[in-house]
């Protein structure tokens, strides 16, 4: 099985090169290009969600435990003590990053649904309907959003999978056929619900009629294409640079 480390590199990899490839083909500006990017390496660390000692999972909860809690408190600052509003956090925190975790962790099974194509669908579904509706990009933008994701997503169970055959013995570890499958073998109920989640999710969905003003033509051009390759590589070079020059001014 792959460690964190080899998932965050390659998750790495994949996504800048996803990323560049949507730059050259016009479909996302310079100023989104990173935004896209964290998207699809969050998406290749995901799907170890179900595993109960993975570094992301931990992190998950940590943080959705801190936003919950702060979302909880904030309405109350200015009408209650300070010692009470640190017991209330405190008390939302412990919950979801204890509570929650450990409910979660005693239905997940390791390499049950969240390692299937049903999670993929999920995952992407759920990114697009998240970035339209509540961080208001537009259709396009949303559905580039949960495509860059799924990618990962996807980038992440490929890995596993190429992890289960020892390619230098010729021998195929126990776990194969465990990571990238179209749905859980196991168990029948996961599949329902995860097949709910999903119709529901693609219910939201934005409109795909951005997709017929797609700028086709340079994908048949191959100089309009180099052409483009090359104005975006600039482009996002000078991004990279201006990024740079701000971080280095912020330290
Ligand atoms: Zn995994």
């Amino acid at each position: 099985m792959a460690n964190f480390q080899t998932h965050l590199n390659l998750g790495i990899v994949v996504s800048a090169t996803t990323t560049l490839a949507l730059h050259t083909a016009a479909l996302i500006n310079g100023s989104q290009t990173f935004s896209f990017f964290v998207l699809g390496v969050i998406g290749s660390l995901l799907p170890d969600i179900d595993s109960k000692t993975s570094k992301p999972t931990n992190i998950l909860f940590s943080l959705i435990g801190a936003g919950l809690a702060f979302v909880t408190t904030l309405p109350w600052f200015g009408q209650l003590s300070p010692l009470q509003l640190t017991l209330i956090w405190a008390g939302v925190y412990v919950l979801v990053r204890h509570g929650f975790f450990e409910i979660f962790a005693h239905l997940t099974v390791h390499r049950g649904i969240w390692h299937s194509l049903l999670a993929v669908a999920a995952v992407t579904l759920s990114i697009t309907d998240v970035a339209f509706w509540l961080w208001h990009e537009s259709a396009q933008a949303a559905w580039i959003a949960g495509f860059v994701t799924g990618i990962g997503y996807l980038t992440h169970l490929t890995l596993d999978e190429i992890y289960s055959v020892d390619l230098l013995n010729r021998r195929i570890k126990r776990s194969f056929g465990t990571a990238l499958k179209p749905f859980s073998y196991t168990d029948r109920w996961s599949n329902l619900l995860m097949l709910i989640i999903i119709v529901t999710l693609a219910w939201f969905t934005p409109p795909l009629t951005w997709l017929t003003t797609l700028p086709l033509h340079i994908v048949i051009d191959p100089a309009a294409l180099l052409d483009q390759f090359r104005t975006s590589s600039e482009q996002l070079w000078t991004q990279l640079l201006h990024w740079w020059q701000h971080f280095i001014r912020t330290f």
